[in-house]
């Protein structure tokens, strides 16, 4: 029988939001389906004083707030695995106590000297933590060493490149995995397989049937508690820099000539070398911001009224905007792009609109032509749509839309794996496939840094400029009014 990856996995952040809600339940659920057997171990480090017994009830009360039927017997052999490490990460002294720790972990429950050491707190401590792992010795192990980055990876090019030489300095590039948590989407993962698995679709898959490609990730909630930090950010940087471009890496990426981390990366990193690059006018043109005001009923506050949100604030909490990409398969097909907060809808879906076919013979309602549309739904809905035209039946001339679904989660039964569990598990067995690498972090950096040194330097007359509950500022309509397509209503495109 295959060997389970052994490891000891030593969580700094152990008592924040990510331990608890993600990360706990999805080593509980690898657990239980026997993917991580008796030899792992975690070593939980956060500031404030617990003991392990007080660090394992915790553990326990997460699981059981966000799984139903936990088993006592599983649950309480499974917090066995943890121990606690009261540790101020600044501080270099605690370093050698953890390494103890590690050690006695280590030989007790037979790791092989196997280490993954996942950040799951703020950034800003992410440099610090790597050197003192490799000052203090703790990334001296005889097994392989490990480390997950939670993002926001950088702030900018410049920013994002300290960190890296900083993280570098301790652990090699393939040591390195960076979480997108959209690359965790079992949908994002679909991506490929549609493409290159379907003799259907990838013969198509270019400028010579494909329209445009439209990609739309929307949230109804605004920025809650996490103003500080957003107003900082806002969309471009906290959404389109790293997941809306990782789609379209993955929807334009040429068919890799194998399956593995390096050639689906190399092809990726192509597309994101080929994203036009544009002029300043060509950027306020293609690129639209939009800020959130309240919503009709006066019910919900504008972005500007939130906690910790300055009141003259010129952050985006709405992007779309039309990416060209400038190779022989893409020349011509634009990707439009839209994400933000406080739309109508929450949900990811991709829109492939099919070129028109050159004749219309049938009669259509509305003399508007029904283009093919493949819809990939990716949350929180999983699937795909295949939108054709069929003869209206009794009609002889006449033709209707149809819609053939493929609903992912109906078809398993269950719902589909939380995105942090399959990438938990694919650290242990070390594939990078779903991480990003140093080059697509670049590159993305890049791309984006241009478009907010624009926008920081030019304050938006307009915010805020659409109303909570819409589908965004009516330029991002015009956007695609110029190029004669439009967003199409995926609000309404759940699967039935
Ligand atoms: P959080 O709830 O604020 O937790 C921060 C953790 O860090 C706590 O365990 C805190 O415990 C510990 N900590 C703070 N300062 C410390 C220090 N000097 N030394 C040792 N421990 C320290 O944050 P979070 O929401 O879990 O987020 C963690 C990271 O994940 C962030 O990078 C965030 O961007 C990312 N992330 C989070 C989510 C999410 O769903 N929450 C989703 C995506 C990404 P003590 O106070 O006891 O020290």
């Amino acid at each position: 029988m295959k060997k389970r990856p052994a490891s000891l996995l030593i969580l700094f952040g152990a008592t924040g939001d990510l331990a608890n809600r993600k990360l706990y339940p999805s080593l509980y659920r690898l657990y239980t389906k026997g993917k991580i057997t008796e030899n792992f171990a975690v070593i939980g480090v956060a500031r404030r004083e617990l003991t392990d017994e007080q660090y394992q009830l915790n553990i326990k009360q997460s699981i059981v707030s966000e799984i139903n039927n936990v088993k006592d017997c599983d649950i309480n052999s499974f917090v066995t695995h943890f121990k606690y490490h009261s540790h101020d990460v600044s501080d270099s002294a605690s370093y050698a106590e953890l390494k103890k720790l590690a050690e006695q972990m280590d030989q007790t429950f037979e790791l092989e000297g196997n280490r993954l050491f996942y950040l799951a707190m703020a950034p800003e401590f992410f440099g610090i933590i790597t050197q003192f792992l490799k000052s203090e010795g703790l990334t001296d192990t005889a097994g392989y060493k490990r480390v997950i980055i939670e993002k926001p990876f950088g702030h900018n090019f410049e920013t994002a490149k300290k960190l890296n030489d900083m993280i570098r300095s301790a652990f090699e590039e393939e040591e390195i995995y960076r979480i997108d948590h959209y690359l965790g989407k079992e949908m994002v993962q679909n991506i490929e397989v549609i493409r290159f698995s379907n003799a259907l679709f990838e013969p198509l898959w270019n400028n010579r049937y494909i329209s445009n490609i439209q990609i739309t990730s929307s949230e109804t909630l605004g920025v809650e508690e996490r103003g500080r930090y957003y107003d900082k950010s806002g969309a471009l940087r906290d959404m389109v820099q790293n997941h809306m471009l990782q789609m379209v890496a993955l929807l334009a990426m040429e068919p890799p000539i194998s399956l593995t981390t390096e050639e689906i990366r190399s092809e990726k990193v192509r597309v994101l070398r080929s994203l036009r690059k544009y002029t300043d006018k060509e950027i306020q043109q293609y690129f639209i911001r939009g800020q959130y005001d309240r919503d009709e009923e006066n019910l919900l506050s504008a972005y500007r009224d939130e906690p910790m949100v300055e009141k003259d604030s010129n952050t985006g909490t709405y992007v779309a905007g039309k990416i060209m990409i400038d190779n022989f398969r893409w020349a011509g097909v634009p990707f439009y792009i839209r994400t933000g907060k406080r739309m109508s809808a929450k949900s990811t879906k991709i829109v492939v609109q099919f070129k028109d076919i050159p004749m219309n013979l049938y009669y259509q309602p509305k003399e508007v032509l029904n283009p093919n549309l493949l819809v990939i739904h990716i949350q929180p809905d999983e699937g795909i749509t295949l939108h054709l035209n069929v003869k209206k039946s009794g009609q002889k001339e006449e033709t209707k839309p149809i819609h053939l679904h493929f609903s992912n989660s109906n078809v398993n039964g269950i719902n589909t794996p939380e995105a942090y569990e399959m990438l938990i598990y694919d650290v242990m067995r070390g594939d990078a496939t779903n991480f990003t690498h140093w080059e697509e972090v670049a590159l993305s950096w890049k791309f984006v840094d241009r478009i907010s040194q624009i926008w920081e330097n030019t304050r938006e007359q307009d915010f805020p400029n659409y109303v909570s509950g819409s589908m965004g500022p009516k330029k991002a309509d015009e956007l695609l009014e110029r190029d004669n397509h439009i967003w199409w209503p995926i609000e309404q495109f759940e699967i039935e």
